[in-house]
């Protein structure tokens, strides 16, 4: 486990070589400190023009034949199988995410080896907070996401195209060695959707396995079956932002639907993989009694009382400037509404220094991880169970 001190150290060394502190945008510098000078790469006519001859073929796509086309190369239409958007791209057109490219017939990521944002993150923060608690996590997104939340607090690179900002190419094993040189335990995949470079992330789950480094994804939870049943081999944890209940919400809100979200967490439940979930309530659009009971009942019923889920604050940002922060009272609400329903792990997110913050054993009701913000202040656990009752807390602990 790091400690604060070394934690704080590792972060302000990173931040000053970038020349500034929070979310680290690569910069040369950056990049030279982790992955050494590879400033010297050729760059073609445009920045996109290296990015599109650069880019690997996409996994996760297939053909499509029109009905008055001889065969599917003739239109070099591509259908994108990667998320619920089930994107057709005629040649040379994009998906939503903007991030996967139809290139003669071939459906491309160009976002592979673009790493566009790059942090490290108290694991606590993504929130995990059943998964090796304590831990560094070297985080890293790429641009693009499937999704259009009104409400995203990262929507300068979420919404941003590959070719916004330009990146030196960094293979998985750069990321790999980036993780072991600050001694990160974990690697996270965050901030975007993590969906839209599956196949950068997988292969570098790969590589860190290998080497001893656990991977975990932050993610909408709107891929379709077969990508996420790839990436629950190699990952180690997901978490998922289940954004409502409500199938209106998220077409309205977020540009996208509740059902594939739902077959994801069920999917994820039944595999290997530490599951936690995440609603992020923000008021007026989804704090009504009826779609948080909805929620709930939900999660306890497919799920299970053992998942834990965070009920976290909203921040007016980007499209939703107009609406308030989430009220204290109300998260405190969703919290006793879970607690009632028999969830074990339930949590109040964002606000620092609530009591809600903490881990109480379901069966003694005594503090087992005390946290002060992303650091843990006390530790009551030992080998998985409570120290004062012995009960087996749900998690990954070492
Ligand atoms: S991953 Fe991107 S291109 Fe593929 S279906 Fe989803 S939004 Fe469309």
């Amino acid at each position: 486990m790091i400690s604060r001190r070394d934690f704080l150290a590792t972060l302000a060394k990173l931040a000053a070589t970038a020349g500034g502190a929070g979310m680290i945008l690569c910069s040369p510098s950056w990049q030279k400190f982790l992955f050494g000078d590879n400033s010297a790469l050729a760059f073609g006519d445009t920045y996109l023009d290296e990015l599109i001859r650069s880019a690997p073929k996409a996994r996760y796509w297939k053909p499509v034949t029109l009905k008055n086309s001889a065969s599917p190369q003739e239109g070099k239409i591509v259908q994108c199988l990667l998320c619920a958007n089930g994107c057709v791209m005629a040649n040379g057109q994009r998906g939503k995410c903007r991030t996967r490219m139809n290139v003669n017939g071939d459906l491309k990521s160009l976002v592979y080896g673009r790493p566009i944002s790059i942090h490290v993150d108290p694991i606590e923060k993504k929130p995990f907070y059943h998964y090796l608690p304590g831990s560094a996590a070297f985080s890293l997104a790429t641009a693009g996401c499937p999704l259009r939340c009104k409400f995203c607090q990262n929507w300068e690179i979420s919404q941003a195209s590959p070719e916004d900002n330009q990146i030196s190419y960094t293979p998985p094993v750069g990321i790999v060695n980036a993780a072991q040189t600050i001694k990160a335990p974990v690697i996270a995949f965050t901030y975007n959707e993590p969906t839209v470079f599956t196949e950068y992330l997988t292969d570098i789950a790969r590589d860190a396995k290998k080497q001893g480094i656990h991977s975990v994804l932050i993610s909408c939870g709107f891929m379709n079956e077969a990508p996420l049943a790839e990436m629950c081999n190699v990952l180690d944890g997901v978490k998922i932002d289940l954004k409502s209940y409500s199938d209106d919400f998220y077409r309205n809100v977020c540009g996208a639907q509740l059902r594939p979200v739902l077959r994801s967490i069920k999917q994820i439940a039944k595999s290997r993989v530490h599951l936690e979930i995440v609603n992020l309530v923000v008021p007026t659009l989804n704090d009504s009694d009826k779609m948080l009971q909805g929620l709930i009942d939900w999660i306890a019923g497919e799920v299970g009382p053992d998942v834990p889920v965070h009920f976290t604050r909203f921040h007016p940002d980007y499209q939703l400037r107009n609406l308030p922060p989430t009220p204290v009272a109300t998260l405190e609400r969703a919290y006793h509404m879970a607690m009632s329903k028999g969830i074990h792990y339930p949590y109040v997110g964002n606000v620092p220094d609530h009591p809600g913050n903490h881990t109480y054993c379901p069966n003694c009701k005594k503090i087992v991880i005390k946290r002060q913000g992303f650091f843990i202040t006390e530790m009551n656990l030992a080998g998985g169970r409570c120290k004062f009752c012995k009960h087996k807390i749900a998690g990954v602990w070492a």
